[in-house]
This record gives C-alpha cells, sequence and structure tokens, in this order.
C-alpha cells in the first residue's frame, strides 16, 4: 500500500489539522492522542512518509524512539503514573488505524485497565489542560 499524505497525521504534520501539540524538533513531532486510552496518551511521529516501522529510515526511526523515551519520562511525570506502556501498531491487524508510522506513550496505573483503541474522544478543555501541564514540564 502506498503512503497516503491525506491521512490525519500528515495533515497534523504540514498543520492543515490541529493537535494539542506537545513537541517538535527537526525530525519529529509529538501531540495528544484525542481518543487518549489512559490521561495522557501521547503519540510521537517522524517527520517522514512512512506508513508503519518497516518503511521508516533507520535515522528517523531512532529519532522517533529518542523523543518517545524522553517524552514519556514527562508524561509520566505530570500525571503521576507509576508506568508507562510504550506500543506501536504495524498494519490493520494490528490494530493500526492511522498510517503515518508512530509510538504511543500510554500512561499506566497498577490495577487500572486503559481505555478502547481510538474509541472515545476526551473533552477538549481537559487535553488543552493537559497540554499546559506537559510544556511547562519540559526541559
Ligand atoms: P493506531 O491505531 O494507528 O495505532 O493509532 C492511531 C491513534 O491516533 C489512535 O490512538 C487514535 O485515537 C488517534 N487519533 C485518530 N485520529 C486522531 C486525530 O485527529 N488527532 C489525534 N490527536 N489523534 C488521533
Amino acid at each position: 500500500m502506498a503512503y497516503d499524505p491525506n491521512n490525519i497525521f500528515a495533515k497534523i504534520l504540514r498543520g492543515e489539522a490541529p493537535s494539542y501539540k506537545i513537541y517538535e524538533d527537526a525530525k519529529t513531532f509529538a501531540f495528544l492522542d484525542i481518543m487518549p486510552q489512559a490521561r495522557g496518551h501521547t503519540l510521537v511521529i517522524p517527520k517522514t512518509e512512512a506508513e508503519t516501522i518497516f518503511d521508516v529510515e533507520p535515522d528517523m526511526l531512532a529519532a522517533m524512539i529518542e523523543t518517545t523515551q524522553e517524552l514519556a519520562a514527562v508524561v509520566k511525570r505530570v500525571v503521576e503514573a507509576p508506568g508507562v506502556m510504550i506500543a506501536q501498531l504495524n498494519g490493520a491487524a494490528a490494530g493500526q488505524t492511522v498510517f503515518h508510522v508512530h509510538m504511543h506513550i500510554i500512561p499506566r496505573w497498577e490495577g487500572a485497565d486503559f481505555k478502547l483503541h481510538a474509541r472515545e474522544m476526551a473533552p477538549a478543555a481537559e487535553l488543552k489542560d493537559l497540554q499546559a501541564k506537559i510544556l511547562a514540564a519540559l526541559p
């Protein structure tokens, strides 16, 4: 399947669609998931046209993982989560719904299940508040 430049993350990258942006550098971009599976659910994408982990150049893959490591620590601290799950889905059969490669940062609490994938929109006020808190906590 060819990369679709009109997927929602490509539009967010081009500034054609809005996002609760929390971080950007030369190779990566990160923003809050609007249908979070847990409070603080964050997505990290590389600035390259790649659908899955199999299509992304090694340097962009490394940058995506580096940004994920840095932001996961910040998000974990901001939402006061004892654990954090890092996930990455490739192909519809694996549950991928947006075909621009990305990492999920999903804070976790013992005994608390995370919500269903890409199902329920979080209130805008909640996302905005969290965005401000994460931005304030970034080094
Ligand atoms: P995937 O299923 O491809 O691994 O993950 C896609 C993620 O993108 C899901 O967690 C879903 O909630 C999220 N998502 C879908 N559309 C949008 C959107 O327009 N904005 C944001 N911020 N997240 C989205």
